[in-house]
């Protein structure tokens, strides 16, 4: 029998969304007739925009012609994808066509890029985080031992409470790799300007990279919030960015994102001795995707493309319209109760940290019980994520509704 890739084996089982399920099935059992609001779901349930429909079905019949077949197509992307992402945010931000690389969503670019960087690199992650960032740095045995206060002794933790604000702190200890999710799930907070910039001058000083996770971006309503880590001086030097169709224009099931991997950006490679040589890390992602990834497809590609024309633009400004006036009913609501509360204004996140440190379990269930309204226990998060609870705003508008009024008579 062959051996297994043992880091597997240091993972924390799923044990999240497994037990929500249980806990849910059998509140089910016990309670037949009552309807259950989900509002702890990370995916989107409004259809596609007409626009990508359109777009998507025109791409379809384009494949029953001869000229408009096509089969294997650039690793990187379709250069008309590629030159929509450009024209329309990054332009003015020194980033080209060529530093932009398509993938069938950005969950696969934060685990896999990771793989650019030597076996013994330190990660840093905020907690509570998107525990794909933690996750996949342990497959590749980056994780270290996991202590019982459910960290990984490998790892730097950046804790992000009510207490910061949810904005970490600058580590001492200098990592090799930063990540950084902004707007943030799950806590729906973001970094404006003068914070992005430190972080930024911090990974310029120290040389690291940060792994800028913009999958959100497209929710941010306020002036002063960067879309982009390039909007600050310096940071196409260090730092690689991801984006994703899937919460902004509908495209979980369709699967579509893009990583920036700047020209400038670079790594270090030993040459023997005290000699080292940069290396750029665009041509390391290029020689990772056209050996292991043969392109997101044509079809949705064209689809992706669509949401960057006018009319996409605007459907997909309609759907975020919609997924943030539910983020703000439920945060209003849970502010009504005199609850502290992150996020819902630039992020679909509403995050909620619940009185004299309750359990986020305990809260799950008596949440559950009294209203059926299911949402996610911070502790599934990290092990700062205890003690805070996260809704989400991508429920459909009417449950949302009923929710928010099922809440107001909900007492802890
Ligand atoms: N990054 C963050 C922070 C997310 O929350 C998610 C999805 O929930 C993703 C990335 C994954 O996005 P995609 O659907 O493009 O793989």
């Amino acid at each position: 029998m062959s051996f297994v890739n043992a880091n597997y084996l240091n993972l924390p089982g799923s044990y999240l969304f497994s037990e929500i399920a249980r806990r849910v099935n059998a509140y089910v059992e016990d309670n037949p007739k009552r309807k259950i609001i989900r509002l702890g779901i990370g995916d989107v349930t409004s259809p596609l925009p007409p626009a990508v429909i359109t777009a998507l079905s025109r791409a379809v019949d384009e494949q029953a012609t001869d000229s408009g077949f096509r089969g294997y197509g650039p690793e990187q992307g379709y250069l008309f994808l590629r030159e929509a992402v450009i024209a329309d945010a990054y332009r003015d931000l020194g980033v080209g066509a060529d530093e932009i690389f398509v993938s069938d969503g950005a969950k696969c670019d934060v685990g896999n890029f990771q793989e650019l960087f030597s076996a013994d690199s330190k990660i840093a992650i905020t907690d509570p985080v998107y525990p794909v960032y933690a996750d996949s740095n342990v497959m590749a045995g980056r994780g270290g031992p996991l202590g019982e206060d459910g960290r990984f002794a490998g790892i730097i933790y950046l804790p992000c409470t009510a207490e910061n604000a949810f904005v970490p702190a600058l580590p001492e200890e200098r990592p090799d790799i930063i990540y950084l999710c902004y707007p943030n799930n799950p806590t729906g907070s973001v970094l404006d300007r003068g914070e992005l910039k430190k972080w930024v001058d911090y990974a310029r000083e120290r040389e690291s990279v940060i792994f800028f996770d913009a999958a959100y971006e497209a929710f941010i309503s306020e002036t002063d919030i960067p879309h982009s880590i390039y909007e600050i001086e310096g940071a196409l030097e260090v730092a690689v960015e991801f984006r994703s169709y899937s919460k902004m224009s509908g495209f979980t099931g369709l699967r579509c994102g893009f990583a920036v991997v700047p020209r400038a950006l670079s790594g270090r490679a030993a040459l023997g001795g005290e000699k080292v040589r940069k290396v750029a890390l665009r041509d390391l992602w290029m020689r990772r995707q056209t050996t292991k990834y043969n392109g997101c497809p044509y079809i949705v590609q064209r689809a992706a493309e669509a949401t960057h024309s006018p009319e996409g633009k605007r459907q997909c400004a309609a759907l975020i319209g919609g997924y943030m006036q539910n983020a703000r009913l439920i945060r209003e609501a849970f502010a009504r109760k005199g609850l502290v509360v992150s996020g819902g204004i630039n992020a679909p996140y509403v995050w909620v940290t619940l009185p004299g440190g309750t359990d986020s379990w305990r809260f799950f269930d008596a949440l559950l019980r009294e209203t059926g309204v299911v949402g996610t226990p911070g502790a599934g998060f990290g092990p700062s994520g205890e003690g805070c609870f996260r809704l989400t705003g991508f429920g459909r508008a009417e449950d949302t509704i009923e929710a928010v009024e099922r809440l107001e008579n909900f007492t802890l």
